[in-house]
């Protein structure tokens, strides 16, 4: 999961033997099925596979083996050119920053300092590769909040120029009734957020120095992970000190003094830090990827068989933890071996084209078997299946059934969640039914968190989903998510009672109506702040393309009225640029619900001012 899915008499013969097998298999492990899904998972989540990182190389040791299982499973290659594989790339690499990378100030006496890379300045994995000489501005700590009428860019012209911030925000270490950012206070803290709100005004560069709190502990360097959005503008880190001197000539107070002042009246005290130009040239490569789905089909057969039913799980995850780990320092460079994110659904999924592989004159919708790729970079590989190479027409796709961390049942509360249940009317009786001896207690939830796994990229094209998973632990993305402790009986009840789902939904002779699902107004919500557009951009697009790629826009949501269409970029809202992602949340953080905003769209040579009235 990233870190933010009737039976006949005969059938149900089947399942409860399954179902007897399984119970059997929680008593010892000689059963064969509890001996293959563990030979699967504890391979998946072994040094070898490395972590199955898109960085890595083990992850096409685990592409080999799961495809030569769906093989074994009596599947046929349903990839590309007749393979198991869908290749596909991701853009959005880990930032390689070089030393060669330079620094350098001129004073308004003319004079040229340079700076010692990772000493004096350090080019954090947010920057862009550029070159760029242009004036420096100070924008204090580079906000924007309307709601408390603080604007640090406010009457100030940044752009072209290069733009010092502070870290945090001010009154960072005051209690909550004092500190006015007290609530969003960490979502305004942001770099990422700073950083598109100096794009937004677009700023030549960002130079962002640590607040004063930081300064007792030594004015340390910040460590962002390598994996961060990039931004379109150089981006580094400079010493307090260096600042200090910089007020020191150009203005008439020092550093100290102005954020004191700062956080005393909420006040910005921005301006131009006058004769002063930065060089910045920050040499930064971002490496794509060659990913691959793997899919493997078993045709039907009858009057339903040119309709198809998926079953999905990613194969994917964090490798070293270059890239979304929460394991902190000590867990970079340690292999993650997501044994239940997501080794559990990939093991649970081969399982399933076992079983359905050895049935015999099946009758019914094509069944079909996505591992996804690119999920812990925010569902790239089923985004890719979905919106650029649907290789089963999704108009034709009855359902899609998405297994992600399913290996930690509790066999005490023996809780398993089951999300999506509010994309079709059906699932909640149908989940029911087909849980009733199986004994789950079932968590259903209309949405859930069904748009932090690939069943979203189905969901947003029209196709009634469901998820099941057991839950959150505290191993989830840590070097700690180990095969060791995966529930085998419990994810082998998980695939019973997905076996019969997948039965009733390749058989039941009338097809699902997809609902769409509106969030309930003043429901928390998840994700940055401010309105919603009802627009899902494109996480995978090419740094160097300017402009939000739109990649579905909700059917009837504020964008679909005011007339965005999907492929369009939004390269400015409310007068605002938003070259990229960063820039455009943080633009959309600082605009209200309800109140209409222009937003500027480029459609292939046009562009358009159309209004959308956020919700
Ligand atoms: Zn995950």
């Amino acid at each position: 999961m990233v870190e933010r899915c009737k039976l006949n008499a005969r059938r149900l013969a089947i399942v409860l033997g399954l179902a007897l097998v399984a119970a059997a298999a929680a008593r010892g492990g000689d059963d064969p099925i509890f001996e293959r899904m563990k030979k699967d998972i504890f391979f998946l989540a072994s040094p070898e596979c490395e972590g199955r990182g898109i960085d890595t190389a083990g992850i096409n040791k685990a592409a080999a083996y799961i495809a030569n299982e769906l093989k074994l499973a009596g599947l046929k290659p349903a990839g590309k050119d007749g393979t198991w594989f869908q290749p596909f790339t991701v853009n959005i690499g880990n930032a390689k920053v070089s030393d060669a990378s330079t620094m350098a100030l001129t004073g308004p006496d003319g004079k040229i300092s340079k700076l010692e890379f990772d000493k004096d300045f350090k080019v954090q994995p947010f920057s862009s590769a550029a070159k760029v000489t242009a004036p420096v501005i100070f924008a204090g700590y580079g906000l924007t909040v309307p709601s408390i009428k603080y604007d640090d860019f406010k009457d100030l012209d940044v752009a072209g120029k290069i733009v010092v911030v502070l870290r945090r925000v001010p009154r960072w270490t005051a209690g909550d009734a004092k500190n006015q950012f007290a609530g969003d206070r960490e979502a305004h803290a942001g770099i990422e957020a700073k950083i598109g709100n100096c794009e937004a005004h677009k700023a030549a560069g960002v130079i962002f120095v640590n607040d004063a709190t930081e300064d007792s502990k030594g004015d340390p360097m910040a460590s962002f992970p390598d994996g961060v959005a990039g931004a379109g503008i150089p981006v580094v880190q400079m010493k307090r000190a260096q600042l200090e001197a910089m007020f020191a000539v150009g203005k008439k107070t020092t550093l100290a003094e102005m954020e004191k002042g700062i956080d005393d009246d909420l006040k910005p005290r921005s301006g131009p830090l006058t004769g002063w130009t930065a060089t910045l040239d920050t040499v930064v490569s971002r490496p794509s990827y060659a990913c691959k789905n793997i899919i493997g089909v078993l045709e039907g057969s009858g009057p339903l068989a040119n309709e198809t039913v998926v079953v999905g799980a990613h194969y994917d995850h964090l490798g070293f933890g270059l890239f979304g780990s929460l394991g902190g320092p000590k867990a970079k460079n340690q292999i993650h071996p997501g044994a239940d994110d997501n080794g559990s659904g990939t093991t649970s999924v081969m399982e399933l084209a076992r079983r359905f592989g050895s049935m015999k004159d099946r009758q019914g919708r094509r069944l079909v078997f996505m591992l996804f790729s690119g999920e812990e970079r925010g569902l790239l590989g089923s985004a890719y299946y979905c919106n650029k190479e649907p290789l089963f027409p999704l108009e034709s796709t009855m359902a899609m059934v998405n297994l992600d961390m399913v290996g930690r049942l509790n066999d005490t509360t023996r809780k398993l969640k089951a999300d999506g249940v509010g994309s079709a009317k059906e699932w909640d009786a149908l989940v029911d039914r087909l849980n009733a001896d199986l004994g789950f207690d079932i968590e259903k939830s209309a949405m859930g968190l069904m748009d932090r796994s690939d069943l979203a990229s189905f969901y947003r094209k029209g196709v009634p989903c469901i998820f099941f998973w057991t839950g959150f632990h505290d191993d989830y993305h840590r070097p700690t998510d180990t095969a060791d402790k995966i529930n085998i009986p419990g994810m082998m009840k998980v695939v019973s009672l997905t076996e019969r789902v997948l039965a009733h939904l390749a058989t039941e002779p009338k097809r699902y109506q997809h609902i769409v699902m509106v969030p309930k107004k003043g429901a928390p919500k998840s994700g940055p702040a401010g309105p919603r557009l009802g627009i899902g951009p494109n996480y995978n697009d090419d740094a160097n393309n300017k402009g939000v790629l739109i990649e579905f826009v909700t059917k009837d949501g504020p964008a679909a009225k005011g007339g965005v269409k999907e492929g369009d970029r939004i390269i400015a809202i409310a007068g605002k640029a938003t070259p990229n992602l960063n820039a455009y949340m943080s633009v959309m953080s600082q605009q209200k619900a309800d109140s209409p905003l222009e937003v500027t769209v480029s459609r292939g040579e046009k562009e358009l001012k159309l209004t959308v009235t956020p919700q």
